[in-house]
């Protein structure tokens, strides 16, 4: 089925139902640096954003604009030298079960913890749970929502990526955080289990109806995967633009509608580097 809605609104800033409800994470004019011994990195340039309640919201940005640098700051790794991050209306200061985070990479999982020993492992050091039988009993309906019962006493090694990646994303949704947040959480998986993936994902949300701030280099991937979407600038990144992209499936991929907001999005994301160019002297 192919479904189409609200396919390419540029929300200047706030969705039209949002004005009513309150952010559950609200993004203030954050600059975010790296310092070395020699160098000053300015990641981030004065971002700022809204994420609602049962937001898909995707940040989507060439490589080293600064994506897995704002999942940092909102994680509370790493804090602002300008603006301020505010979690349902607290000023972010250090981490918390409250934010919890799904990388790209395969191993995030604890290899000598069965698939049921991981979920229930956070359960109860991220204060969730308090006895055994209850972590075990949350850990069980999360794992089964991403398709994995019969694997619950397997060992990460045992797993493929795909696998993995299921587990990582219940380990994070039994915390029920307030909001869940995907560093390019398919980017290392074939293309085939990445498009289950992102399936997968799409199905969960529409069970449960989580808030996700979802990290992409793959614009396809944005526009699938997205409810919203901030596009960001190169290096440094700043918000370019936020595009509303409710409900694009696989089916309409390769679709005139699709294809145009992929387009639309790629000028969008290069429109100054295009200028750049047009306006560079001209050797003959
Ligand atoms: P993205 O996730 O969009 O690919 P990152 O957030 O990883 O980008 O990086 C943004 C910028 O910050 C890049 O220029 C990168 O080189 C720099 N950077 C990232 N991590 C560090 C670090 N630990 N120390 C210094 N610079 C870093
Ligand atoms: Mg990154």
């Amino acid at each position: 089925m192919s479904a189409t809605k609200d396919l390419t609104t540029e929300a200047a800033g706030v969705t039209p139902a949002a004005a009513a409800v309150e952010p559950v994470l609200d993004v203030d004019g954050v600059t975010l640096q790296y310092k070395t011994k020699e160098h000053l990195i300015t990641a981030t340039y004065r971002v700022s954003f809204q994420t609602y309640p049962a937001d898909r919201f995707v940040i989507l940005g060439p490589s080293g604009c600064g994506k897995s640098t704002l999942l940092k700051g909102i994680a509370g790794y790493l804090h602002p030298v300008e603006g301020e991050m505010r979690l349902k209306g607290n000023v972010i200061k250090d981490p918390g079960p409250d934010r919890c985070m799904v990388f790209q990479e395969f191993d995030q999982l604890l290899p000598w913890k069965t698939v049921m020993g991981n979920i229930t492992f956070a359960l109860l050091n991220g204060g969730k749970c308090e006895t055994q039988a209850e972590a075990r009993e949350i850990a069980y309906e999360y794992i089964r929502k991403v398709k994995l019962d019969r694997f619950e006493d397997t060992f990460p090694h045992m797993l493929s990526g795909g696998m993995k990646q299921r587990v990582a994303i219940a380990r994070a949704m039994a915390m029920e955080p307030d909001v869940l947040l995907m560093d390019e959480p398919f980017a290392a998986l074939d293309a085939l289990t990445r498009r289950q993936m992102q399936e997968e994902l799409l199905q969960l949300w529409d069970d449960t109806r989580f808030t996700v701030i979802f990290v992409t280099h793959s614009i396809e991937e944005a526009v699938i995967v997205g409810s919203r979407i901030l596009i960001m600038s190169p290096h440094p990144g700043q918000v370019k633009a936020e595009v509303n992209a409710h409900l694009h499936t696989h089916d309409d991929v390769g679709g005139e509608d699709f294809r145009a907001l992929q387009g639309r999005i790629h000028d969008m994301i290069f429109a100054d580097r295009v200028l750049e160019e047009e306006t560079q002297p001209q050797h003959v």
